[in-house]
């Protein structure tokens, strides 16, 4: 497997060492903790005191013998052994072997040069597991899905791993956690508030999240101290983003171009201030005014949103400055970190390539595996069908069903099933890859379906 726990324990030294605004921490949801912070008037007090140190609380709770990030190396070996039964391949080790394609029962399979399971998620993996295998006595929780992949989620919960409940609107029950418990962050950190309250809770925390995402929260504790707003590029529902503007002071969120051609609109021209806060009331932070905070910001990401598109961004906001307060003093007014992961950066310039040789491999179509709630995993559809190559994104195997149909989630979100291969007698040629969240088990599964589809046809033309 490609996790080595010394490499990577390496690497995050690395990302944490550089400064001190590179330390890890956590994100999440909104929960009832928050709530509760805010009851009485001191406590009020204190929010926004420790509103105002974040950061330096962060690094205070990490320090606490009762957080672990390091995993536990006594389990590690048996925890290395497991995954790779889980998760590795035979058909995919093979792919990757023989120069990314392979041929077999009538179906030429392309495979994107980068695909599937990133460092950060089998670092999360390995953690969570470790932590099971290390406190055997305790009870286990996890505040969020580990990653977003289904099949993981479902081996922890085999594992009798307690899923937090989720109460709607960002909310959520932690009722069942105990004294003495162990709580597992997951690769997407969790919120400060959350953080908050297991710190005062004395309970084992096991934070696995990925240091690419710290990475993200250091950029915004600096555009804090710097006096910036952030425009984070995220979808403001997603775990990330929720643990991300956890951290922040003011921020707005922006999805996509669209939102963020409104923002760097108000910037130039202001505009109807009511409507602008109609539409980015769930996005912003609360008291959000665009008419003061949109003079100086820095631009963050989710690190799974598609690069083009944040670097687009950026230009955009930093014409808007420019426009507004001319070239000299517009850098003042704008800042800007690279924040997308080399995972997720890697993954899509590999698809990129399929695309761009589509032509001239004959691709039929683009296969794209992972969770249908993966991030990283949708940006990577929107690459094939930006360029009008057939594509589709399945979850699992299970998917494509023996009536040649496959149920597979469109870029706009919608679930649609429809006959998958067009023409069975031809030779298929498909190009797949999978989201940083799916483990190689995932592409061999649904490799699989399609060989067995077309072996059946070629069988029963032949009797
Ligand atoms: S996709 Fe990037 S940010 Fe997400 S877990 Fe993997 S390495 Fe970390």
């Amino acid at each position: 497997m490609k996790y080595s726990a010394s490499a990577i324990a390496t690497l995050v030294a690395c990302m944490t060492s550089t400064s001190s605004a590179f330390a890890p921490s956590a994100f999440g949801v909104v929960a009832r903790t928050s709530l509760e912070m805010s009851t009485t008037a001191d406590d009020a007090v204190d929010a926004a005191e420790q509103k105002k140190n974040k950061k330096q609380e962060r690094l205070r709770m990490m320090g606490s013998e009762q957080f672990h990030r390091r995993g536990f190396k006594e389990v590690r070996e048996d925890v290395e052994e497991t995954m790779n039964g889980q998760f590795k391949s035979s058909l995919v080790d093979d792919l990757r072997t023989n120069n990314f394609v392979i041929e077999r029962d009538g179906v030429k399979v392309h495979l994107a040069k980068d695909f599937g399971f990133c460092w950060g998620v089998e670092r999360s993996i390995a953690l969570a597991y470790e932590a099971v295998n290390h406190f055997p006595d305790k009870k286990v929780h996890i505040t969020n899905e580990l990653i977003h992949n289904p099949e993981v989620n479902d081996r922890l919960d085999d594992m009798n791993v307690q899923f937090i409940e989720k109460l709607g609107e960002g909310e959520k029950n932690f009722e069942s956690v105990e004294d003495g418990d162990v709580v597992i962050l997951p690769a997407f950190g969790a919120s400060f508030e959350e953080m908050d309250y297991l710190d005062k809770k004395n309970v084992e925390i096991v934070d696995t999240t990925c240091p690419w995402v710290s990475k993200v929260w250091n950029t915004v504790d600096m555009h804090q101290k710097k006096g910036l707003t952030s425009v984070i590029h995220g979808k403001y529902g997603h775990e990330e983003t929720v643990a991300t503007t956890s951290f922040c002071e003011d921020y707005i969120c922006v999805k996509n171009m669209k939102e963020a051609e409104m923002v760097a609109d108000y910037i130039v021209n202001g505009g109807d201030k009511e409507a602008f806060m109609t539409y980015f009331k769930k996005a912003s932070s609360e008291g959000f005014d665009p008419d003061t905070m949109l003079n100086k910001v820095g631009l963050a990401n989710q690190t799974t949103m598609y690069k083009k598109e944040t670097r687009a961004i950026g230009q955009l906001l930093q014409k808007a400055m420019m426009k507004k307060f001319g070239p000299v003093d517009a850098k003042s007014h704008y800042m800007e970190f690279d924040t997308i992961c080399d995972a997720t950066q890697e993954r899509q310039d590999a698809v990129h390539e399929l695309v761009e040789n589509a032509e001239s491999l004959n691709l039929d179509f683009i296969l794209v595996i992972g969770g249908f709630d993966s991030s990283n995993t949708a940006h990577l559809l929107e690459i094939p069908h930006m360029a009008g190559v057939r594509s589709f994104h399945i979850n699992k195997g299970d998917c494509i069903t023996a009536d040649n149909m496959i149920t597979h989630r469109t870029v706009e979100g919608e679930m649609e099933t429809e006959p998958l291969l067009l023409d069975m007698d031809k030779e298929i040629v498909m190009g797949v890859t999978s989201g940083a969240s799916t483990p190689d088990a995932a592409v061999q599964d649904a490799l699989s379906q399609i060989f067995l589809l077309k072996k059946v046809h070629t069988a029963s033309n032949s009797d």
